[in-house]
């Protein structure tokens, strides 16, 4: 069942045809009108009361609840630094402040690079944190009432990241920008030394007087190439700088935001939201599961979902996926194929058809080449995240 997409313009996407977004919901929704001014910042697709899709058929709204979310997002600039609740934290929240947190579903998040892309998620480890408030004198002395909390740190006592960082949420606006002038100064051989100085550049740039251009200081930075993912758990602050990607997640608007945001930052909850524990960025990219030339699975480390990328070049004339019996979102980046389920030819796919893949629809999907092909059939497909067990025959 063929699906329309929804289509966001925040400020932070790319402009017009430049943004991938504007470019599938053109081949998406016969009915959209792409203006070359507006940024096109995300096409969304699930169930969750405001990120609705429909029938391309008949305009009706997707009745099935799914327990995901698929966006594709095209980034111009910084999406604002946040931090998702889980289950027990969203649960507490959307009871005391429904204005703000409008469910109570937690909300892991995971992106799959289409293009080079750029991302700060989870804080850096506890040494390299100590190494870097040495090195930069101003955030040091921003940050540190004592000496205390550089013993901490040494020591390898989160209590140390965690004084630091609660004491840059009470600062005012002058001092961040005071303290942001006395890096930019002198420190761009330390900062390169850490790979912030090209994003501390860019982020002072777009978001002048904002408590984030330090928070991001703590944060590992994460470089994807096209086809690396990230998996940023509940609790785990993270913010997207650049590029485009897949997005898939649970069905949740809840965010409660830290920085480089013009929306309201609650800090009175972040403190006990964040979860401090320091990793590496190895530690943040998915490992995908490769099954064969065709297939590879992204599979982050919760129920929720898991997503699928399948690739087929032009000789690849017939393919099966068999999956687990699941509802499923499918989106295709390019190519074209015809797709028969269960031996009965359903749908035309070509760059830029969504398809709702019912609970019914079983485990086969055969992937039929529908003409002279030249280009390669990429598409997307989540899932909820069933064991492997994913199996194909060419
Ligand atoms: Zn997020």
């Amino acid at each position: 069942m063929e699906l329309i997409g929804l289509v966001y313009r925040f400020d932070w996407g790319k402009i017009g045809n430049d943004s991938l977004v504007a470019q599938l919901a053109a081949l998406n929704n016969p009915g959209f009108k792409l203006q070359d001014n507006l940024p096109y910042a995300q096409l969304c697709i699930g169930s969750y009361p405001g990120d609705i899709a429909i029938y391309k058929e008949n305009g009706e709204a997707l009745s099935t609840e799914l327990p995901f979310m698929l966006k594709v997002l095209s980034m111009n600039k910084a999406i604002s630094l946040h931090v998702h609740p889980n289950k027990i934290d969203a649960e507490y929240l959307h009871l005391r402040e429904p204005k703000f947190y409008k469910d109570s579903w937690h909300k892991p998040e995971m992106a799959i690079a289409l293009t080079p892309f750029v991302a700060v998620c989870g804080f850096r480890p506890l040494s390299e944190i100590k190494n870097m408030l040495m090195d930069i004198y101003p955030l040091q002395k921003f940050v540190m009432a004592d000496s205390d909390d550089m013993d901490l740190l040494a020591a390898g006592d989160e209590q140390g990241l965690r004084n630091c960082y609660e004491r840059i949420f009470d600062r005012d606006l002058e001092a961040v920008t005071q303290c942001v002038e006395e890096i930019s100064k002198e420190f761009g051989k330390e900062m390169c030394k850490y790979d912030v100085l090209e994003i501390f550049n860019v982020l002072k740039r777009d978001f002048p007087r904002d408590i984030g251009v330090i928070l991001i200081f703590f944060l590992n930075v994460i470089r994807l190439e096209p086809g690396q993912a990230m998996f940023a758990d509940a609790g785990q602050i993270h913010s997207y700088l650049a590029g485009d990607c897949i997005e898939c997640m649970t069905p949740s608007d809840n965010a409660i935001r830290a920085g480089l945001t013009m929306k309201y930052r609650d800090t009175k909850h972040l403190s006990n939201i964040l979860n401090y524990k320091s990793s590496t960025a190895e530690d943040i990219i998915v490992k995908p599961e490769r099954i064969n030339d065709q297939q590879v699975i992204f599979k982050p480390p919760i129920e929720d979902f898991a997503v699928t990328q399948i690739t087929l070049r032009p000789e690849d004339d017939v393919y099966v996926l068999q999956t687990e019996q699941s509802p499923g979102i499918m989106l295709v980046l390019s190519g074209q194929r015809t797709l028969e389920v269960n031996g009965v030819k359903q749908t035309q796919l070509k760059r830029g058809s969504i398809l709702f893949l019912p609970f019914e629809v079983g485990t086969e999907l055969r992937f039929l080449v529908s003409g002279a092909e030249k280009e390669p059939f990429v598409a997307y497909i989540s899932t909820v995240n069933t064991p492997p067990n994913l199996t194909t025959d060419t």
